[in-house]
């Protein structure tokens, strides 16, 4: 499957809001509604402007956005958590959203604490699945920092899962990823997922 890589040049791919606007208007008619109806009018542009939030994460590459510094002997685990999200689901273009919960054991960098949610924010404001974000997380992390293990946790809710009326609709999706000692160590692991409960 194709994908775009890190490190692409997004500046080329700035979203077009008069072609938007277009093809909102083109939908509301396609879907049975009228368009120049008043409460619709002005919705094809609230809508390309909230493309730019809501999909602005392609505009950056979040490796560029994170700032490393030189760890002075902490060795222990670093916990980011209850860091909120709102992503698209790549399969129906419906928001899926909660908490990514973050740790890390450095060796001999460390990223500043703002950084994290900023990572977060850029790769969730994409269409997404909620399995590639967290491994997103995780390899930009080790790529950048090369710790000596690092654990993502998201806990999300699926729009298209509740809006669709798919069964047990309620449910809540967890995914993690584990690398270095949170993969190979369970006392690591589970102090890890004791310290986000
Ligand atoms: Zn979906």
């Amino acid at each position: 499957m194709a994908s775009i890589p890190f490190g692409t040049d997004f500046s080329l791919l700035n979203m077009n809001q008069e072609k938007i606007e277009q093809l909102i208007k083109q939908l509301i008619s396609e879907i049975g509604d009228d368009s120049s109806r008043e409460g619709l009018v002005d919705t094809p542009k609230r809508v390309a402007k909230s493309f730019e939030k809501l999909y602005g994460g392609y505009g950056k590459d979040p490796k560029k956005l994170i700032t490393v510094f030189d760890n002075e002997g902490y060795d222990e685990m670093i916990i980011a958590k209850d860091i909120d999200f709102y992503s698209m689901c790549e399969h129906h273009m419906l928001p899926f959203f909660g908490k990514v919960y973050i740790g890390y054991i450095p060796d001999d960098k460390i990223v500043g604490l703002s950084k994290m949610p900023r990572m977060v924010e850029n790769f969730s404001r994409r269409l997404q699945n909620q399995e590639r974000l967290t491994k997103q997380i995780a390899d930009t992390l080790m790529d950048l920092l090369q710790p000596k293990g690092v654990g993502v946790v998201i806990e999300a809710t699926h729009l298209c899962m509740k809006a669709r009326g798919i069964e047990k609709q309620n449910c809540e999706i967890t995914t993690s990823s584990f690398t270095g000692l949170f993969k190979s160590n369970l006392n690591t692991r589970s102090e890890f997922l004791n310290l986000i409960k």
